[in-house]
């Protein structure tokens, strides 16, 4: 049988990148999906290939979320896995830093994901699993990533406490920190091509495995956090990132 059968999974950013690459994976394992994302046209055209629902919510916004989990909660109840994926990378050296470039990284990444969260809890079902999207660079001191990297230690740390107080409900929450993946995020940044080709070609050097990962890599980590597979786990974090986090200094 496949590992999600019956089960409900709502995939936050689903119609892009990690996400998209996700959702395939959670409804090739049996689960009923819902992908959400900002852009009604992005959504509809992810939701008809994927052969999944699609609904549009800002997670910046913390009504949008309450009436997303209105809408999830009339067409399929409860919930059984809430992947918190949605998020922005805007690259800002120290001494650049505006206000609004904070809030909105801060508002869609950290404060996004908290709210799913704390929104989505009253229809999540006794051994759900959440998984939070995070990243390595929550742990690195990669140069420009200041705010961005903040916004997903934010995450990390919220997810360990998160993970204590839902264990009554048998809840579990995970976070996944990839390292460099190849998706569309790195193209929104308005980075001019020629620079973006020497980001990657630097990073991919970095990377011990010589690779940028693929959304597929990371959705199958998901799919294993989102199963029974992983009924023992909470309160993890899992580096996926080809072993660029122990490898930092030798390429
Ligand atoms: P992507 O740009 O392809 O996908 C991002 C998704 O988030 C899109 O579906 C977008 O519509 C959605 N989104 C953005 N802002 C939103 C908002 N306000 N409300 C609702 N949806 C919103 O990029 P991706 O690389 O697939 O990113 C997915 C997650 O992975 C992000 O949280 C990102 O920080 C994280 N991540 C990416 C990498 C990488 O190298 N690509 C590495 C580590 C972590």
């Amino acid at each position: 049988m496949s590992k999600l059968e019956g089960k409900v999974a709502v995939v936050t950013g689903g119609n892009s990148g990690i996400g998209y690459a996700s959702a395939q994976k959670l409804k090739q394992e049996g689960a009923r999906v819902i992908i959400t994302g900002r852009n009604a046209e992005k959504v509809s055209a992810a939701a008809a290939e994927l052969d999944v629902k699609g609904l549009v919510a800002d997670v910046s916004s913390v009504s949008a979320i309450d009436e997303l989990v209105k809408q999830v909660q009339s067409e399929f109840g409860k919930v059984d896995v809430l992947f918190v994926n949605a998020g922005i990378f805007q690259p800002a050296p120290v001494g650049q830093v505006s206000e609004e470039m904070l809030d909105h990284q801060m508002g869609i990444n950290f404060k996004g994901a908290v709210f799913t969260i704390e929104k989505f809890l009253p229809i999540l079902n006794e051994g759900a699993s959440i998984i939070n999207l995070s990243s390595v660079n929550a742990y690195t001191g990669m140069p420009n990533t200041a705010v961005y990297a903040a916004s997903k230690a934010a995450l990390n740390s919220y997810t360990r406490t998160a993970a204590t107080e839902l264990a009554p409900r048998k809840i579990r929450v995970n976070a996944v920190n990839p390292g460099p993946v190849a998706t569309p995020i790195f193209s929104k940044t308005g980075m001019p091509e020629e620079q973006l080709n020497g980001f990657a070609e630097a990073m991919q050097n970095r990377v011990p495995l010589k690779r940028f990962g693929e959304p597929a890599d990371i959705a199958n980590l998901v799919a294993f956090l989102a199963s029974d597979d992983a009924s023992f786990i909470t309160g993890g974090e899992y580096n996926i990132d080809g072993g660029i986090n122990v490898n930092p200094l030798l390429s």
